[in-house]
Order: C-alpha cells, then structure tokens, then sequence
C-alpha cells in the first residue's frame, strides 16, 4: 500500500460519514501497540483480524513479529479473541491453536454481531475492548458500530482476496480526508 501513515486520529473533527470508518490509530505492524499502554488504558480484551493483520492473506505461517506480540499481549494479562469470517475455518482453527488465542467465527464484518458476542464472551464492556485490524470498511467499521476502539494496521501482504480489493479502492478514496485529522507521532 503506497503512503500508509501512522498516528491517532483526531476522530471528531470528521463528519459523521467518515468517522465511522475513522479509527482511533493507526500502526505499521502490530509490534507498535505496546500492550501495556491498553492495560493502562483500562482495556481488558484485544479483539483481531487475522488476514493480513497477523498472517499474510491465505498463508498460514504466523510471522515471529505476530506470535511474540501476541504472548505480549497475554503477559500484560490481556485477554484475546479473533473475530472472522473465513470461509476456511479449519485454516483458522490451526492458527489460533499455534497462537493458543480463541476464536468467534461469524457474519461479515462490519456486521457488529461478532462483537458484541465478544464482549458478552469476556464480560467486558465495549470501552474496555480494542479491535486491531486491516480494513476500515471491515475491521474498523465493524468495531465503531459496536462502540469499540479500533487501531488500523498496515496490510502484511499486499496479495489479496478479490473482495478485499474492492475494499482497498474505496479505502483509497477516503484515507486522504481521514489523514487531514491524522496526527503523526514526530
Ligand atoms: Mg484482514
């Protein structure tokens, strides 16, 4: 993806059209969210894509980068659930269990159905939740219907399923106004 930039987003500075596909951050790599900071921003659950957020598009191999943030996250005593609607649900059963993480498996993303059964799950409320993944239109949609947080990461791969680029058209026509309300990180 050319000039992905990284950095919060001033969200209410947005129309209402556009801050529903604004996220909160933005990162390069999920490495960059340090899990402390969300345990000492009262999170408790980190909710997760896992196409191009963890894994590349199709593969199955967890990148160490992946893998050593998630046992971060764990240490800090976070808990964490993927949320996905993979049409291969075996593919996804053998990453979480190599990442020892659960899984809800549900309708499509922005659908906030698989959210809200995550809080239910976990017994958190959404302020206390954390959605991290690629997609404004999926990921990051999804988790602002479900009065969630969401930290948009920069794609692994730039491979992708069909749908997706679809996807990636209309977010490349809308990243130039959410980036007017971006602040970068010096
Ligand atoms: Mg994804």
């Amino acid at each position: 993806m050319r000039t992905f930039r990284t950095g919060r987003f001033d969200r209410g500075r947005l129309p209402g059209y556009l801050r529903r596909i604004c996220p909160n951050r933005a990162v390069a790599e999920v490495g960059d969210i340090d899990p402390s900071q969300l345990r000492n921003a009262g999170k408790k659950l980190v909710l997760l894509d896992v196409d191009n957020t963890l894994t590349a598009w199709h593969g199955e191999d967890v990148p160490a980068a992946s893998s050593n943030w998630i046992a971060g996250l764990k240490a800090a005593g976070l808990r964490t659930c993927v949320l996905s609607n993979t049409r291969r649900p075996e593919r996804l059963r053998r990453i979480t269990e190599r990442l020892g993480i659960d899984f809800i498996l549900g309708r499509f993303k922005p659908s906030p159905r698989m959210y809200h059964q995550a809080l239910e799950k976990y017994g958190v409320r959404p302020e206390e939740a954390v959605m991290v993944g690629d997609q404004l239109f999926t990921d990051v949609w999804g988790a602002n219907r479900a009065g969630i947080e969401a930290i948009w990461v920069k794609p692994i791969a730039l491979k992708e399923f069909v749908g997706t680029k679809v996807s990636r058209l209309a977010e490349s026509m809308v990243r130039g106004s959410l980036y007017r309300v971006l602040e970068e990180r010096a």
